[in-house]
């Protein structure tokens, strides 16, 4: 099997999964400690979770706290349900569904709108009431980078919060600047069910999980030492090698290139993280490639989407049509990726393509 869905969830690292089996076992059993008990073992629990949240801190801007929480989806939830004001939500139209479902079912989601080449252009205009900003660093369907530094300027002099969703560019691209970053461990070769709200010093939120108050109040509930320190030891490995990552990813887009050739890109290819390809080509039938293609995990969309019958809200924002929407294809690569991989997917992929005529 081949693994090109490197959007949807990525393999744990070695590292994380050896930090990882200390808080499962031992030594001689002394992993399982709660970490708020303030006995030895829970102690040394603690301590793993401290060195872990140092370990995420440091790919995030300065200034501000990392509270662990059980995935991006539950830190976006905290950011959006519990900042301050009362205000319109801006959402730009790609966000993910954690993002515009939260808006919606808040009744205050007003939409950003997105050109054809992926990018959520900052001159447009805010409402006057606007109290939040959400607009992502790294689209998870076509993987277009957005001017979140313009972004966040823009809140700011409206007066609103801007919240980040940067799953998708954690560990791999610098995160700039952002009043809220949603992140989440299983993207960056960490575990899933762990992922992380880091919010900026001075804004005051309210929980939306209520009980023992941990996470300085705002995330009751017991952490998970293993999990955590799996996400820290996969957050110390990406920073230790995001240049190497990035060049190989680029490796492997510009082959990618070829191996695609004459196959159109959905969205910018320059503003872009080059470990998403999202293309199609037309007429393309992609229910009948992907059961063609079963031993190459990729994906007709978004891992949400796909598998709805409806067509990705994302590619529907940069205009696509239904159509061509439906014969698009996403393949994700990303550091256990090898070029062998690739071109033997790639060739699988074309041949089922052709043969379709
Ligand atoms: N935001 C983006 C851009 C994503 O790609 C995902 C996962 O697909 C999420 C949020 C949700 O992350 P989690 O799986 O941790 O809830």
């Amino acid at each position: 099997m081949i693994y090109l869905d490197c959007q949807a969830t990525t393999p744990l690292a070695p590292e994380a999964r050896e930090a990882m089996l200390r808080w499962l076992d031992g030594p001689e059993g002394t992993g399982f400690g709660n970490p708020h008990s303030p006995h030895r073992m829970g102690r040394q629990a603690a301590a793993a979770i401290d060195a872990a949240r140092e370990y995420v801190a440091a790919l995030c801007p300065p200034g501000g706290t990392v509270i662990f929480t059980g995935s991006a989806t539950e830190a976006i939830n905290l950011a959006m349900r519990g900042a301050p004001g009362e205000g319109s939500i801006s959402v730009s139209a790609i966000e993910h569904a954690a993002v515009l479902d939260t808006a919606e079912a808040l009744g205050r989601a007003h939409v950003l709108n997105v050109a054809a080449d992926g990018q959520c252009n900052p001159s447009q205009d805010l409402p006057d009431n606007v109290s939040l900003v959400c607009v992502m660093q790294v689209n998870n369907e076509i993987g277009t980078v957005q001017p979140t530094l313009d972004w966040h300027r823009k809140a700011k002099a409206a007066n609103a919060l801007y919240l980040c969703d940067v799953v998708q560019a954690f560990g791999k691209q610098e995160v700039a600047s952002a009043d809220m970053i949603a992140i989440s461990a299983h993207k960056l070769h960490g575990p899933k069910g762990v992922g992380a709200l880091w919010v900026r010093d001075g804004i005051e939120l309210a929980p939306i999980i209520t009980g023992g108050g941990q996470e300085q109040g705002l995330r009751s509930g017991t952490l998970s030492p293993a999990l955590i320190a799996g996400f820290g030891a996969a957050a110390k490995l990406a920073a230790e090698r995001m240049e190497d990552d990035a060049a190989h990813v680029e490796a492997l887009w510009n082959r990618a290139l070829e191996l695609f050739d004459g196959w159109t890109i959905n969205g910018s290819t320059t503003a872009r993280w080059h470990g998403n390809l999202n293309i199609r080509r037309e007429g393309l039938d992609v229910a009948r490639l992907m059961s063609e293609c079963r031993t190459v995990m990729f994906s007709a969309g978004s891992a949400c989407a796909s598998g709805s019958g409806r067509p990705s809200h994302v590619l529907r924002a940069i205009g696509l049509r239904d159509a061509q929407a439906k014969s698009s294809i996403r393949i994700g690569f990303g550091r256990y990726t090898t070029m062998d991989d690739l071109e033997a997917a790639a060739q699988a992929i074309m041949s089922a393509a052709d043969s379709q005529g």
